[in-house]
């Protein structure tokens, strides 16, 4: 164990080179950057892509017969192969690009759900959802009537698996659920939802918009029929999404934005669509977002993300614990180490959060403070916010050190 973290170690002190930004002093401190779970860094390889497709290849995708276009769609195209292997998808055209979960979910709603659904079937969803996996199911809900209804989660931070059989049932069309909280950081056990799910005929959506970037993500055996995630939070450009789902289902879809590329033929009266996923990506898309994207999906890979983000959990682990020393602080989470992942919430007692990330950004931390756009689940536990650490695969033991001094500058602060 000592052996393998020590060259987990080592291999993030590599790594770290390829990250100019964690050089940077903020407030004239070292950076020690643990807000991962909004938003990751970008290595200088996704960094200098933008520059070498603008300096060598730019042009618009799909639509020219000279040399520049079919370069650059080539070189678009090429990403949607390697995001299908990343997740191990067969056909490459199930991989639907977007801008990022948040439209990959809405696309789900407005272009499956909204007319596949009728009036009294039910979509299920957590209460740990984060408000991309809430709002757009009411938005729907108000319009053609469907049933929400939720997994509820328990004292202990864990869903209620329980309450599977009871809420999922023949009316349940759809459940839609995270694989990590993010504002928990709760790891669902996805298998019993997914069966449960599928012995009553629902189909079932996957946010891997926290799970993606720290493990495998394999949708046959997971058996999902939809898996959404951003490109932004594992090393890629923002503005850049993923919407998977099976052939079959991306057959029952509708267009929900229309526009350039995603029509076969267009008179004054009419218009019939483009083949799956070209009709699902109206307009000029994000075409560097799309093949810098491919690049951190290269660095990924090639810096073996997985055993990488094992380093990223156990940095996590051992600052929660530190914490969890402390007396006036209150951590939010499952106790089964299992069951977490490599960010937590927590409360210090009487001092607001925004304050918490304020004295913790004068120290050159950077942690995320407030709602994380889980206001349900927050509230569901008593906060109406909370300071979250977050840590991905570039963080190290010095990060974790500086994060926990900082936390002494709020005690010597407001206690
Ligand atoms: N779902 C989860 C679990 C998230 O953590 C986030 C972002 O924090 C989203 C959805 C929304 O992702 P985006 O803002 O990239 O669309």
């Amino acid at each position: 164990m000592k052996f393998k973290l020590d060259k987990l170690a080592s291999n993030v002190k590599a790594i770290r080179q390829d990250f100019p930004i964690l050089d940077r002093e903020v407030n004239g401190k070292r950076l020690a950057y643990l807000d991962n779970a909004a938003s990751s860094q970008r290595p200088v390889s996704v960094i200098n892509k933008f520059n070498e497709i603008y300096s060598n290849n730019y042009s618009n995708v799909h639509r020219g017969v000279h040399t520049l276009s079919m370069e650059s769609t080539e070189l678009y195209e090429n990403v949607r192969k390697k995001i299908a292997n990343f997740i191990n998808v067969d056909d490459q055209n199930e991989i639907i690009y977007t801008k990022g979960t948040t439209e990959s979910i809405n696309i789900v709603a407005r272009g499956w759900a909204k007319y596949n659904l009728k009036k009294g079937d039910k979509v299920v969803l957590s209460e740990v959802e984060h408000h991309a996996n809430l709002v757009p199911w009411f938005m729907l809900r108000d319009e053609i009537g469907i049933i929400i209804e939720f997994i509820p989660v328990l004292d202990d931070f864990n869903l209620d698996l329980d309450s599977l059989e009871k809420i999922i049932d023949k009316k349940t069309r759809l459940v839609a659920v995270s694989q990590i909280s993010n504002s928990l950081g709760t790891i669902i056990p996805l298998n019993q939802i997914i069966e449960t799910a599928h012995s009553n005929g629902a189909l079932v959506l996957i946010d891997a918009a926290q799970s993606a970037p720290h493990q495998k993500i394999d949708v046959k055996d997971l058996g999902a029929d939809f898996l959404v995630f951003s490109a932004h939070k594992l090393l890629g450009p923002n503005g850049v999404g993923v919407l998977w789902a099976k052939m079959d289902i991306l057959e029952q879809f509708k267009p929900f934005i229309g526009g350039g590329d995603m029509i076969s033929k267009v008179t004054f009266e009419n218009a019939t669509w483009n083949e799956i996923p070209y009709r699902f990506e109206a307009g000029t898309p994000n075409i560097t977002g799309v093949i810098a994207f491919g690049e951190a999906i290269d660095y990924l890979n090639n810096n073996n993300y997985v055993e990488l983000c094992q380093y990223a959990h156990y940095l996590s682990e051992f600052a929660r614990k530190e914490l969890s020393a402390l007396s006036y602080i209150e951590i939010l989470g499952p106790s089964d180490p299992s069951l977490r992942s490599s960010l937590f919430s927590f409360d210090i007692k009487g001092v607001h959060p925004h304050d918490v990330a304020q004295i913790l950004d004068s120290a050159g931390v950077a942690i995320r403070a407030g709602h994380h756009c889980a206001q349900p689940t927050l509230n569901r536990f008593g906060f109406s916010s909370t300071a979250r650490a977050s840590f991905y695969l570039y963080n190290d033991m010095n990060d974790v050190e500086q994060f926990i001094e900082s936390i002494d500058l709020v005690e010597k602060r407001f206690l």
